[in-house]
């Protein structure tokens, strides 16, 4: 695999940042996944504007322009050879040369890394056909979910405990609501309507989900924008959840109560075409 790392094309294993980086040692960056399908990019511009406003969050100046931005979106893209997959981008606070609390004088250079991950048939996902099955378990993360930093820890501990319980995903709850997936936006749908929790700092503002709801309002489709309980949503006739990586997925199982029939409902299966479609239209 050929990587990008600050301005240079490289072999994968010569990619090299320093132990002291703040990515490393605070966890102090932030990151964008992006999908590709047909060689070309989704939601660039969505993705673009999260970053900058992930960095503006934690007084980091954005490093690169558009262009440039797009630029090395789609020479990694070609020179992996890649029709279907992920592009992740990361941009920490760079390498104080030591290690300290305190941020390092705004000229320290950011790093910045980009990377493709090969993934062929990302939109024949067979999990469309077959649905998935979540757990719940408590949002225990920290308080700004809405800037996207590279501290995935507790996603990684919900995510091995739905593996611990065999199933698929956790849902997150907190103060008796569901938040969002470990790395997904959740939604359920009741009599035709679709549900799904707020904008605020509680949750990662997804760039799926923001498409997705511009979609189904074009297609005159009813949206509640509020919190739902786990109780609510067992309750549901369908349930789904969305992220660049997965588009749009149908959940058939949640805390082991099956909904519906237990198979992939129409509204997930109409939306996820329409998602796939328009965001296909738009791809760069
Ligand atoms: N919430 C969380 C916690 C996530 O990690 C992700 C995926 N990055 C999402 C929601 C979905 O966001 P997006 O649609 O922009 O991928």
């Amino acid at each position: 695999r050929t990587v990008y790392l600050n301005g240079d094309y490289l072999p994968e294993t010569e990619a090299r940042v320093s132990i002291f980086d703040r990515g490393f040692v605070m966890g102090d960056g932030v990151y964008e996944v992006t999908s590709v399908l047909d060689g070309k990019i989704l939601e660039f511009e969505g993705h673009l504007a999260r970053l900058t406003r992930s960095l503006n969050e934690l007084g980091m100046e954005n490093p690169l322009s558009r262009q440039e931005w797009l630029d090395i979106h789609h020479k990694l893209v070609a020179l992996n050879d890649i029709r279907e997959g992920l592009i992740y981008l990361q941009v920490t606070r760079g390498n104080p040369g030591d290690r300290d609390f305190a941020y390092p004088p705004k000229d320290t250079p950011q790093t910045v890394v980009l990377f493709t991950q090969n993934k062929p048939g990302l939109a024949d996902n067979p999990q469309a056909r077959t649905g998935l099955r979540v757990v719940s378990v408590p949002d225990l993360r920290w308080g700004r979910r809405d800037i996207k930093t590279v501290q995935l820890l507790y996603p990684s501990m919900a995510k091995m405990e739905a593996k611990a319980r065999g199933v698929d995903d956790a849902w997150l709850t907190e103060d008796g609501f569901v938040t969002e997936g470990t790395s997904n936006n959740t939604y359920i749908v009741k009599d035709g309507k679709i549900i799904t929790r707020q904008l605020s700092t509680d949750i990662l503002h997804g760039i799926t989900r923001a498409s997705l709801l511009r979609y189904a309002a074009e297609a005159q489709m009813q949206i509640e924008e509020r919190p739902f309980t786990i109780a609510e949503a067992q309750e549901a006739d369908e349930a789904f959840l969305t992220s660049a990586s997965a588009f749009v997925l149908p959940v058939v199982e949640i805390d082991g109560a099956q909904l519906g029939k237990g198979t992939p409902g129409p509204v997930a299966a109409r939306l996820r075409e329409i998602y796939l479609e328009e965001s296909r239209k738009r791809a760069l």
